[in-house]
């Protein structure tokens, strides 16, 4: 089984944005490899309001300077990249349809860009996290 740990006043940050905004979060971390099929997530900060192209209640997108940077980012780091977002209005944190086709995009363009890395979607809300692979299970 696949671990990723997260340092928890990051996750606390983004549970607390899932609680007190009414629209979707995102943020972008960068994942270190800590052993076999263990992971751990660092620098995970909320993205500036400027990076988003899309935020509503049930979706977050963001613009492509923004996927570049932390692109640019995870290959300067020679770090995959994890992305998060939250889920609002008391939803649970369980990948969504919406998610699922999104993160298809988003694996084919962090896969080419920063390649041989492992890459994470996380979902949060206000007192659940889970984490898969980006791209889906
Ligand atoms: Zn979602």
């Amino acid at each position: 089984m696949t671990v990723v740990v997260f340092a928890r006043q990051e996750l606390q940050c983004l549970q607390e944005l899932a609680r007190t905004e009414t629209v979707e979060s995102c943020a972008v971390g960068f994942v270190a490899p800590a052993g076999v099929d263990r992971f751990v997530v660092r620098g995970l900060f909320p993205v500036e309001a400027s990076s988003y192209f899309q935020r509503a209640g049930a979706r977050a997108t963001l613009r492509p300077e923004a996927c570049l940077a932390a692109a640019n980012e995870a290959r300067r780091l020679g770090l995959g990249v994890l992305l998060a977002h939250t889920h609002v209005g008391g939803m649970p944190a369980q990948f969504s349809r919406i998610d699922d086709e999104g993160e298809k995009l988003l694996l084919e363009y962090f896969g080419a860009r920063v390649p041989e890395r492992r890459h994470f979607a996380t979902v949060v809300s206000t007192d659940g996290v889970t984490t898969r692979a980006l791209g889906g299970a």
